[in-house]
């Protein structure tokens, strides 16, 4: 038998988007909470080697994390979750895995064998799940997620894999985990668990049997249905847990937590004596969000509004912030494609602030400047990352510096005024070859700035993704015309932070803040902005 690696293998069915990350998540922070040490992973059975390259609109946000990892957006809510740092390892996709194995192929490693999905690409998986669990050196249970729907074709390799792992790392060693949809017909009142067992058989079909149940429903699913489900899946009472829907996401800790399936991990897994979770942080915290009624309304002016989960990351941060100052904060959503100087004022007359997220491409930015224009001129709390920082820089030239092409070279090569541009030598020494700055990096926050006075602190390490940076050879001209460059990297000088002079509360970042919130932890940054939009209020 293998090393004593201990897996948690997350599978789903019946249909997708069930809240199995949320699940997985929410197991991790209750065994996190009995003492252990734990790892995710997400495998995604796509064949994109990352989710770098993809529409926000086909996969919602690309999470970045801190070693530079452009990743599915449930490692977020593992990080938030979980209150953990993740690493490249936690994100396999299929992409990944061909690719490395016909690598390995062209080289000749294989000498000559046949190469074949079993035993080639299902050992590399398994050899990725090893890598991620010796990641950190300290991960005592690693929490795999595998991506897509039971029976897809897709995913299969990935079910292989981890199916032999049962026999390579022991029974011991290894819980899976299935959730389900169960669909509850309200005007019968019944619960309906004919596709969870379905699911299941497909699942033993696949040579796995799960240890298990996580059952997503409307309503809590009782005893007699549990019993049932238990029966014909060949459980015990105490394996079918059930999964309601919840208003607040961390609820759902609490929830399994209830059912004791921390209890029935830790069993299996041969754990004894481990402290109960301490979930009482968590206990207020909902109670105290259940309670909140004053709410604040903050605009997000952006091009993928429409699929809310491509700003995820923004929102939850916003959240945490008013949670902090007792505010539920009230997203509008404002598409920057359809923002024009006729109607900016009905579109954002309601908003305490104004964030302007990161973004790609020249697709709305016009939108996005008169945002970032109007926000200055009425004194309005902004918050700009990335692209938001950019475009405040070039709408700051165009608007006050009176430079009219100003731009950056991303939008526009040819402009005579470079703001912000592709400066290659600015990398070396950071990462040869690479054209993205991706991941964390140093900022210096400089002294009585408004950055200084929300961080409280001179070094800082932010999480970044992109391409071009501020030319620093404009950066008198910005200063003359009020801006403080207030954040810059120690390193290779970049400029990290910017903010107004003569402005309540106008601060934009190049990195993404938004990848290091976590509840009851809010960001500097969107904490700043939620308290003086409430005492502009
Ligand atoms: N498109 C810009 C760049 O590549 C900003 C990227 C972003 O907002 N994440 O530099």
């Amino acid at each position: 038998m293998k090393k004593d690696m201990k897996f948690i293998f997350v599978t789903g069915g019946v249909v997708s988007s069930l809240g199995k990350g949320i699940s997985a998540a929410s197991i991790g922070r209750i065994l996190k909470r009995r003492g252990l040490n734990v790892f995710s992973i997400k495998l995604d059975p796509y064949l994109n080697v990352d989710p770098g390259t993809m529409s926000p609109y086909q996969h919602g946000e690309v999470f970045v994390t801190k070693d530079g990892a452009e990743t599915d957006l449930d490692l977020g809510h593992y990080e938030r979750i979980i209150n953990t740092s993740l690493t490249k390892e936690s994100s396999v996709t299929s992409g990944k895995i061909y690719s490395s194995v016909i690598e390995k192929e062209r080289k000749g490693e294989y000498l000559g064998a046949t190469i074949q999905i079993i035993p080639h690409i299902t050992n590399e998986i398994i050899k990725r799940l090893e890598d991620g669990f010796n990641a950190k050196g300290d991960t005592d249970v690693c929490i795999v997620e595998i991506g897509g729907t039971v029976g897809d074709i897709e995913s299969q390799p990935f079910l292989e894999a981890i199916r032999q792992m049962r026999r390579d790392f022991g029974y011991k060693n290894t819980f899976y985990m299935h959730t389900t949809l169960v669909p509850y017909l309200k005007t019968t009142g019944e619960i309906k668990t004919k596709p969870t067992q379905h699911s299941v058989k497909e699942l033993l079909g696949i040579g796995i049997q799960p240890d298990a149940l996580l059952l997503r429903c409307e309503v809590d699913i009782n005893k007699e249905a549990k019993d049932k489900v238990a029966l014909f899946c060949n459980l015990a009472h105490n394996a079918v847990i059930s999964v309601k829907d919840v208003p607040i996401v961390y609820e759902v800790a609490l929830n399994l937590k209830k059912q004791h399936l921390d209890d029935l991990i830790l069993k299996h897994f041969g754990y004894e004596n481990l402290p109960s979770a301490d979930m009482s942080d968590w206990e207020i915290l909902i109670d105290k969000i259940k309670k909140l009624k004053d709410t604040i309304n903050i605009a997000l002016v952006g091009k993928y509004v429409q699929l809310h989960d491509a700003y995820i990351s923004v929102v939850e941060s916003l959240k945490y912030a008013g949670y902090e100052l007792n505010k539920k904060v009230n997203i509008l959503w404002v598409n920057s494609e359809y923002l024009s100087e006729d109607n900016i004022e009905e579109k954002l007359e309601d908003a305490q602030a104004i964030v302007v997220p990161g973004g790609f491409g020249n697709r709305g930015i016009d939108g996005k400047m008169l945002a970032i224009k109007f926000a200055r001129e009425n004194n309005i709390p902004f918050l700009g990352l990335c692209l938001g920082m950019q475009l405040s820089l070039i709408e700051i030239a165009r608007d006050v510096l009176k430079w009219n092409d100003a731009n950056s070279t991303e939008f526009d090569p040819s402009t005579s005024h470079k703001i912000i541009d592709y400066l290659p030598d600015q990398y070396e020494g950071i990462r040869l070859g690479g054209t993205m700055r991706l991941g964390e990096y140093d900022c210096k926050v400089v002294e009585n700035t408004l950055a200084h006075s929300l961080y409280k602190n001179d070094l800082i390490k932010e999480r970044h993704r992109h391409r071009y940076e501020f030319n620093n050879e404009y950066k008198k001209n910005f200063e003359d015309a009020g801006v403080v460059f207030s954040g810059i990297n120690p390193q290779t000088n970049l400029c990290e932070i910017i903010e107004l002079k003569n402005h309540p509360f106008f601060i934009a970042s190049q990195f993404h803040p938004e990848f290091l919130s976590r509840p009851l932890q809010p960001h500097p940054l969107f904490l700043g902005l939620v308290e003086v939009a409430i005492n502009k209020k």
